[in-house]
């Protein structure tokens, strides 16, 4: 499994990017950051974009995808999320008024966006990958996401608060690789992570003690003012195999 790290931040200023994730070219997991990073021909590949939620730091190039493709005679992609997730996207952002609904141009019957819904821990195969969503705990509905090539597995957390039942799927996964969790906010602001549904560096350290084994641990969506205070205090937690990813990375798992 190859993953392309597009943006990695929880906020956006200049070198600052929000969430998005290219899986072996062709699978976008969330849309924080694509139009403005992949060239048209990389973009014309997509097929398929999996949104963890509908927050606008992941879901806004959506938007701008479907744009490129109708212009270009793409052929579409397939858009995946929680039923609450994609009634979000359909009534709040593709409803002729924020932005035209893709799903229904250039025509109903073969659309730029198909939506396919996939319940919280249900698994969907999307290019011979297996991709779990799972709850987490959000201030709107938001799910992580397992995904397991037959060989390897890794875990995104999405954005979240302290939560459990993510990590008991993964911890069932004997292959599982790399654990990719959330870390908004340093010590400091842990009130304000916790309002708003985030994980400062110690919060962090207690959700991976939850797996209960030692396994590698990428760390994104750190807000960008506190980029640096944030580093320090993760360094602080004395977890083995810890490393912030970084824009244009590419991790092999
Ligand atoms: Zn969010
Ligand atoms: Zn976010």
């Amino acid at each position: 499994m190859k993953i392309r790290v597009l943006g990695c931040h929880g906020g956006e200023l200049p070198d600052f990017r929000t969430t998005s994730f290219l899986i072996n070219k062709r699978i976008i997991l969330d849309a924080g950051a694509v139009t403005g990073v992949l060239n048209l021909k990389e973009q014309l590949a997509i097929e398929h974009v999996v949104l963890t939620h509908a927050h606008a730091d992941h879901s806004r190039d959506t938007l701008f995808l479907a744009d490129n493709v109708i212009g270009s005679n793409g052929k579409g992609f397939m858009l995946y999320g929680m039923p609450v997730v994609l009634k979000s996207i359909k009534q709040h952002l593709l409803n002729w008024h924020i932005w035209p609904d893709f799903t229904e141009l250039p025509d109903k019957s073969n659309p730029v966006i198909t939506m396919q819904e996939v319940e919280s821990e249900n698994t969907v195969v999307i290019n011979g990958l297996e991709v779990t969503l799972c709850m987490v705990n959000h201030t709107v509905p938001a799910a992580g996401v397992l995904i397991d090539d037959g060989n390897n597995s890794v875990v995104f957390s999405s954005d979240t608060a302290p939560t459990d039942r993510i990590w008991e799927l993964a911890a069932k996964k004997k292959n599982l690789k790399a654990v990719f969790i959330e870390c908004s906010y340093p010590e400091e602001k842990k009130e304000l992570a916790l309002l708003s549904k985030h994980l400062t560096p110690a919060l962090l350290r207690d959700e991976i003690k939850k797996i209960g084994r030692d396994t590698m641990v990428y760390v994104y969506h750190i807000k960008p003012q506190f980029y640096k205070r944030i580093i320090k205090e993760l360094k602080q937690q004395h977890l083995p195999h810890i490393e912030a990813v970084k824009l244009n990375q590419v991790i092999n798992i």
